[in-house]
């Protein structure tokens, strides 16, 4: 494998960053840069920007928005855009049902869905895991019935990220009772509007309001809403979490934050210097990085043999990715925590009215610990880590 890039290559590269340095709006970069949470219209400006010059859904097939580029090229943009702080496209809209759809969909699917999908126009959430269907997801319990023209769809979905957002829903849903489990799942589009769907919101570890449950009571869907064949929605969704777990890697974001983490080390005093010069500080932080190359290295190598994969088959190696790139963003989240120290502290007693002044500045009270604690997701969602170690003993080590 060739691992130094060719000149048209360090252009392109070069290109990517001045279009995102220049026209992703800088406060917003600058959220994403503190770890700030973005609010629908942020993501919304991001994406649409990206969109208009067909950096939205490179991955996608050309006819549909998507780019011919190189697996170096894909690299590049991804690791560029996330040094750039530039919020990445709705992996909802473009790395999940996106790629379904084009892959699987009927051509009046993609002709309603794509592009309206690529531009944000529309803005989908995931519905497959339910409580007592995460990790064993085969197990889900949400039923289609079929009725005429439509499905009667019952049961209930949760964890659905920025379901409060959601304008469509794409599930996973049980069409056949009676087959063995994985057997008679559905892949079905639902749009969020129709009768008998509730949303609740779930509060987080870090205040925030990113999950819901959602309810399902005799709603109503039509039947040219299902993607590819009945009962073959579990070939779908492999497909699609492989496509999930290749994007939360996040190798480029990793190595911004390091170099934050850096910056405000050099500017924070310890014992008789500064934190930048603390050995062990210096050790946890070296540590992170080699880590960091070798993944990205493992990262070059994956994409690199994508070029060999039928486009429709699931990637085993994302879930190495995923494994050690969510370690790695909790490592990272934990070395800024590690230089914000008791500045991290929130401002408030708790109650929202408080008159007690912060005891730290900015960066640290209001960013640092809600996104430490929100990072303990990036172990979870996507398939636990357990589960990604189960994925790769059977398709790695032949176990
Ligand atoms: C912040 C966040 C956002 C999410 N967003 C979405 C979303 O938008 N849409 C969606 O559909 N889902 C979403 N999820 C759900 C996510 O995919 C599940 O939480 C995940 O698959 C784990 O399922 P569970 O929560 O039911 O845990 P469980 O499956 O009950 O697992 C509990 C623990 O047991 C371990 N475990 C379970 N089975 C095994 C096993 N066989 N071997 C070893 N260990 C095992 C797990 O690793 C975990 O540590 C989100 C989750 C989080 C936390």
């Amino acid at each position: 494998m060739e691992l130094r890039f060719t000149p048209e290559e360090i252009a392109f590269r070069e290109e990517l960053r001045r279009f995102f340095r220049t026209e992703i709006p800088a406060e917003i970069r600058r959220k994403v840069s503190e770890g700030r949470h973005l609010g629908k219209e942020d993501i919304l400006t991001s994406q649409r920007i990206l969109n208009a010059r067909g950096l939205a859904v490179p991955n996608w097939p050309v006819e549909w928005g998507g780019q011919d580029w190189t697996p170096v090229q894909r690299y590049l943009y991804l690791e560029e855009m996330q040094l750039s702080a530039v919020p990445p496209p709705l992996s909802f809209n473009t790395s999940m049902v996106g790629p379904v759809i084009a892959t699987f969909g009927s051509e009046a699917q993609k002709k309603r869905f794509l592009p309206a999908t690529a531009n944000l126009d529309i803005w989908w959430c995931q519905g497959f895991s339910e409580p007592g269907a995460g990790s064993d997801l085969a197990g889900l319990k949400t039923s289609a019935r079929r009725e005429g023209d439509a499905y009667i769809v019952n049961g209930q979905k949760t964890w659905t990220t920025l379901g409060q957002y959601a304008d469509w829903i794409f599930c996973l849903v049980r069409t056949d009772p009676t087959a063995k489990k994985q057997k008679g799942i559905s892949f079905l589009l639902i749009d969020m509007n129709t009768p008998g769907i509730t949303r609740r919101p779930i509060q987080t570890i870090d205040g925030g309001v990113e999950v819901n449950e959602i309810f399902f009571d005799e709603v109503r869907v039509p039947a040219e809403n299902l993607v590819g064949e009945e009962n073959k929605g579990w070939d779908y969704a492999k497909f699609l979490l492989s496509n999930e777990r290749y994007g939360i890697a996040r190798i480029g974001q990793t190595k911004e934050r390091i170099e934050r983490v850096k910056r405000l080390a050099k500017q924070t005093p310890a014992g008789e210097g500064m934190l930048w010069d603390d050995p062990d500080f210096r050790r946890r932080l070296a540590q992170t990085e080699i880590e960091l190359k070798a993944l990205e290295i493992t990262q070059m190598r994956a994409i690199s043999a994508q070029r060999h994969r039928a486009s429709d088959q699931p990637d085993p190696s994302s879930s190495i990715l995923k494994l050690k790139g969510s370690e790695l963003q909790q490592a990272a989240t934990g070395l800024l925590m590690g230089v914000a120290g008791p500045l991290a502290m929130p401002k408030s007693d708790g109650h929202e009215h408080s008159n007690e002044p912060p005891i730290g500045p900015d960066w640290g009270v209001d960013a640092v610990a809600p996104l430490y604690f929100n990072y303990r997701k990036v172990s979870i969602y996507g398939g636990s880590n357990e589960i990604q170690r189960q994925i790769i003993a059977k398709a790695f080590l032949g176990l």
